[in-house]
């Protein structure tokens, strides 16, 4: 197999529109774009297959059913899980998050302890410090440097008490890939529950979980072309089976009297209520969508891409890259010091480029590295080199410009 960007840039037709044909998308980190056949599968699960799920007293509820269990399997064989089982459908990353905190905290005493890192994305941070806070519980954080985790030096905050270690697998802020070797090393001998947020890394790599090592998994289906309002979290089997659920209500029971329940067992236990059905139909077209690709070219592709990005923007006079090319997720994180980099946005969306400004959810990881914002052009399979080119001719024309007005911006220097 091989791959060309402009072949599979074909597949999606938002850039076909015709308000779309010059539009350069760099903010893939946020979210994909979508291939047409998930777009076919969504609607043709309203068209020819709606219905709830396990009320199985009618045809179209005994397919909707099967159709969920279908996906199950193949996410299961997409993350690299050991059983269907291991498999839990949410809204998204942020409520699989919310999900195992909430979860994992009820296992732990006063005084345990989570372990963090400056780099997590609000989502991996905010539920653990609600759970620190009513269950007096401690948040550490992995050594760092200008906000850059250091994770070789995890050792340093380990201890006794520590009960869980969520990290990211990949900054969406900044790009860095985690090293999942050494944190498996550091962290398979001891008595926690290791859980990775793999919203970024599962766009640009394949994942295999048990590999990894690691005891949960969580990532959203829109970051790696899929529809939004899908999420999955993978939980080892043992682990989940003797967590208690987060949610309750429909679907999660076994049965119910007025004044207690029987939980229902893995996974539907973890999934209260109707989930995304129509997503889940094109996640299942999506993981079908990208079983068809050649994965490491893509990812070669893609490395080309944040390689050229990188070299480029280096040039440019004063503009500073806080992401490196090496061991990058597709991101380039920059600031300019005589400009906001709202204005440079703005500037670019005039030219019909689009990409993200501002502390990209990880407000602590910027504080730490003493910036506000930056602004992020974020890489993916479908971005071509012209893509690149014209991002990076727009940002060397807002510079001139700018060194033509003699650097005046519209924000405040505390806003840059
Ligand atoms: N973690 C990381 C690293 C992310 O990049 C994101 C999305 N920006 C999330 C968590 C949350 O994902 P979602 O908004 O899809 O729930």
């Amino acid at each position: 197999m091989s791959f060309s960007a402009e072949h599979f840039k074909q597949q999606f037709p938002l850039f076909a529109q015709p308000e779309n044909r010059a539009l350069v998308y760099l903010d893939n980190a946020a979210t994909t774009q979508k291939p047409a056949c998930v777009i076919e599968a969504i609607s043709n699960f309203y068209l020819h297959a709606n219905a709830n799920t396990h009320r199985s007293s009618h045809r179209l509820a005994r397919r909707a059913t099967e159709m969920v269990e279908q996906v199950r399997r193949d996410v299961a064989g997409f993350l690299g899980a050991a059983s269907p089982k291991e498999i839990i459908f949410t809204r998204g990353a942020t409520e699989g998050l919310n999900l195992l905190a909430n979860s994992l905290c009820s296992q732990l005493r006063p005084g345990d302890e989570i372990v963090l890192s400056t780099a997590e994305h609000h989502a991996n941070l905010v539920p653990w410090q609600m759970m620190a806070a009513s269950r007096d519980l401690r948040l550490r954080f992995v050594p760092d440097v200008a906000g850059v985790p250091q994770f070789d030096r995890i050792d340093e905050v380990l201890s006794a008490r520590t009960r869980i270690v969520s990290v990211t697998a990949g900054s969406n802020a900044l790009g860095f890939r985690t090293d999942l070797d050494l944190l498996h090393k550091a962290l398979s001998e001891r008595d926690l529950f290791w859980v990775l947020d793999g919203s970024q890394l599962a766009a640009h790599d394949l994942i295999d979980v048990q590999a990894m090592g690691c005891d949960f998994f969580v990532c959203s289906a829109h970051k790696f072309y899929g529809p939004t309002g899908i999420g999955l979290v993978f939980g080892r089997e043992d682990l989940l089976a003797a967590l208690p659920p987060w949610q309750g209500g429909g679907e999660m029971i076994a049965s119910v009297d007025l004044l207690a329940s029987e939980y229902a067992g893995l996974p539907h236990k973890f999934e209260a209520g109707t989930s995304s059905l129509a997503s889940i139909a094109g996640l299942g077209a999506c993981i079908d969508f990208l079983g068809r690709q050649d994965r490491a070219a893509m990812a070669r592709h893609e490395q080309a891409l944040v390689q050229e990005l990188h070299q480029r923007l280096h040039a440019i006079p004063e503009l500073t890259l806080l992401s490196t090319a090496e061991n990058n997720l597709g991101i380039a994180s920059l600031i300019h010091p005589r400009c906001a980099a709202i204005d440079l946005a703005h500037w670019l969306d005039g030219r019909d480029i689009a990409v993200r400004v501002g502390h990209h959810c990880a407000q602590p990881l910027l504080q730490a590295a003493g910036h506000v914002a930056t602004l992020r052009a974020s890489v993916a399979a479908y971005n071509t080199r012209q893509d690149i080119d014209r991002f990076v001719a727009a940002v060397e024309e807002f510079v001139a410009q700018l060194d033509a007005d003699e650097g005046t911006s519209s924000l405040p220097v505390a806003e840059r």
